[in-house]
């Protein structure tokens, strides 16, 4: 690749000790070892500038979230992340640009104890696909498959930020500097929930990462556990900004079905209910209950129903975030 080899490149922004694994970064393949009575989660994401980001995204803020929303599918699962590999389509190999993106990428991966084990490198269209490997004590993993009808329905954090910046920035509606500024980290820099995931195995019923919103994320659950889901609007989390334009559409429909926010959405007995609170207390984030699996009399009927104060369903037209939709 231009001015510097691929393989200078590798060398100077994508290897680093690899302390977890037998072997890292440089030959045709890396070696780990999964420890006794563990089983191994393994997921990829795939972003792609122009689809899942601006192509003049900040290159700090674009490696952490291509490792952020893998890291999400691990706390999803319950799994401790252990070893990433990135693979990289580069338009052209811009040194400030690389060393910000690594820097961003490798930031969140120590804080994590996650080691770059490998990758490629290639020309294209600036893509970035990176694929996480962790660890899950053998049949701790949390699945979407699951739920149980009376479980009660939970999220953590605060729902739709992401999608509120979003559309800010594709000036569908407007906020105010700092609002924007408060939003659009949650869509930037995505935090993910692995602490949580880890301190759900062995008592939540089911969970999933909110990746394309609420609703269709909570969907999923419902459709591999054949059961249906009803949330109260009234008690889903908002953040400070999002409360202050919930009477506008765009606001609601980012609060039910905006994507890229990481947060997750478990279920969990009732008789859970006070460890789950703990759960919050000692990890320091707001876990809130939102709602009740049911049973789900046929396939017809709707998975998630969410309900207005007054009891009545609601008209939810924006049902999540679908590439081929
Ligand atoms: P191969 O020809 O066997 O695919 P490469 O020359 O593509 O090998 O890669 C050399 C080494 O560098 C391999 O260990 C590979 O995993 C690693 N690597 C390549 N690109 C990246 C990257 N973007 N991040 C981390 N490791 C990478
Ligand atoms: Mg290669």
């Amino acid at each position: 690749m231009s001015a510097l080899s691929e393989f200078e490149l590798i060398k100077r922004y994508f290897t680093y000790p690899a302390p977890g694994a037998r072997l890292g970064v440089g030959d045709d393949a890396a070696l780990v070892r999964v420890r006794a009575g563990m089983e191994l989660a393994i997921s990829t994401d795939l972003l792609v500038a122009g689809r899942h980001f601006f192509r003049d995204a900040d290159p700090r803020q674009l490696g952490h979230k291509a490792l952020a929303v893998n890291l999400s599918d691990m706390a999803a699962m319950g799994a401790t992340p252990r070893w990433a590999t990135l693979s990289l389509a580069l338009p052209k190999a811009e040194g400030p640009w690389l060393r910000a993106f690594a820097d961003g990428f490798m930031r969140l991966a120590r804080k994590h104890g996650v080691d770059l084990i490998g990758g490629d490198t290639t020309r294209g269209t600036l893509t970035i696909c990176v694929q996480i490997m962790g660890e899950v004590p053998a049949g701790q993993a949390l699945l979407r498959a699951g739920a149980r009808p009376g479980d009660e329905i939970w999220v953590s954090g605060c729902l739709g930020d992401a999608a509120l910046a979003l559309a800010a920035l594709k000036k569908r509606m407007g906020l105010k500097r700092r609002e924007l500024a408060a939003v659009e980290r949650r869509l930037h820099a995505p935090t993910p929930r692995i602490a949580l995931g880890q301190a759900l195995r062995k008592l939540a019923n089911s969970a999933i990462d909110i990746s394309d919103g609420l609703v269709a994320d909570l969907g999923h659950i419902c459709e591999r556990s054949r059961v249906a889901a009803v949330i109260r609007f009234e008690s889903l989390p908002a953040s400070a900004v999002m409360k202050r334009y919930l009477g506008l559409p765009t606001a609601r429909a980012a609060l039910l079905a905006g994507g890229d926010d990481y947060e997750l959405c478990f279920t969990a007995e009732p008789a859970r209910h006070q460890t789950i609170l703990g759960i919050a207390h000692r990890i320091g984030l707001k876990l809130t209950c939102i709602g009740t699996v049911r049973r789900r009399p046929t396939r017809a009927a709707p998975a998630v129903t969410v309900v207005a104060r007054d009891g009545r369903p609601m008209d939810v037209k924006h049902r999540g975030f679908d590439h081929f939709g």
